[in-house]
């Protein structure tokens, strides 16, 4: 059975994508046995969230790419759901809107922080500036000066890279850690997936046409996809390449990456000093 250890890179050696499966061939018959091992994950995230809470030194941030169909939200449909939903604080990263493109990339993923204490969930994230922004040569077109563009692909995405590693440790440093995943999918099962939603009454309104357009550029994102993690894991924020051909399995994955993050944090309800316990034993016969 795949490890979460298997699924990880942490920047220590050269990254090949190819490496990393997309199937993890788990058979059918342990779906169940994985699935529980997701529920009792999940119930020691709750527990963790709680104390997180409770605590408020550290913030967790979530962020799921992946090529459409991967799963994201079902994922996060799954993965999330025993959560307290109060101190989970969740952001989609669609095409930027005029008001975000005025500002450089990064500002966005920064007013979607989550307050530390709580969950932060990024549904895509600033990745998406080295990843569809790439592969369409959006870059070409943002208003800015002559310095900031004039330089020819691979150098524009190093800066990129280079900016993310350290905005990422910044945000490590100041009392985050980051969950990146990566659902790691086939072209053949997307294809599978999008056939599904177009056969199924209650998914129809999921496909979309561009959808096959992006699937068409499936080895230019595999490429971006593959620069992109191979740059951007560090030790401290390493990314997780999740194989997501099997959903339930993807699943278990990512809860064992969220979990792994919850458990680091290593949080503890806080402990009230004497003084506190006595001022709050005053308070005692008030509710008498
Ligand atoms: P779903 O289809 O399940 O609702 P989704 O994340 O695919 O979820 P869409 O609204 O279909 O949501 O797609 C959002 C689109 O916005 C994606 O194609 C993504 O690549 C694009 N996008 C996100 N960030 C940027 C960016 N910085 N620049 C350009 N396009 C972006
Ligand atoms: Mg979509």
């Amino acid at each position: 059975m795949i490890k979460l250890k298997d699924c990880l890179y942490d920047g220590s050696s050269k990254f090949k994508l190819l490496k990393y499966p997309t199937n993890a061939g788990v058979e059918k018959a342990k779906r169940e046995e994985v699935e529980a091992l997701m529920a009792a994950n999940k119930e020691r995230m709750a527990q963790l969230q709680d104390m997180l809470y409770a605590q408020g030194k550290e913030g967790v941030i979530v962020m799921i790419q992946a090529m459409d169909a991967a799963g994201k939200d079902g994922t996060i449909k799954h993965v999330m759901s025993g959560l307290n939903p109060q101190s989970i604080e969740t952001y989609s990263f669609k095409q930027p809107s005029k008001e975000e493109l005025a500002h450089d990339y990064l500002w966005r993923a920064y007013c979607h922080l989550p307050k530390r204490g709580n969950i932060g969930l990024f549904n895509r994230s600033h990745y998406e500036d080295v990843l569809v922004v790439r592969v369409h040569g959006l870059w070409h077109g943002y208003n800015m000066p002559a310095r900031c563009l004039e330089m020819d692909e691979k150098d524009f995405f190093a800066q990129r890279y280079q900016q993310i590693v350290n905005f990422e440790d910044h945000l490590f440093q100041n009392g985050y850690r980051l969950v990146k995943l990566f659902l790691n999918l086939s072209p053949e099962e997307q294809k599978k997936r999008f056939l599904a939603r177009m056969d199924t009454p209650e998914k129809n309104w999921k496909f979309s046409a561009g959808d096959l357009d992006e699937s068409d550029l499936w080895p230019q994102y595999m490429d971006a996809f593959e620069e992109t993690i191979g740059a951007t894991a560090t030790k401290d924020n390493p990314w997780y390449v999740i194989p997501a051909d099997q959903k339930f399995v993807a699943r278990y994955l990512a809860s064992e990456a969220i979990l792994k993050a919850l458990e680091d944090c290593d949080p503890h309800y806080p402990e009230l000093s004497e003084d506190e316990i006595a001022a709050m034993e005053a308070c005692r016969p008030r509710l008498s």
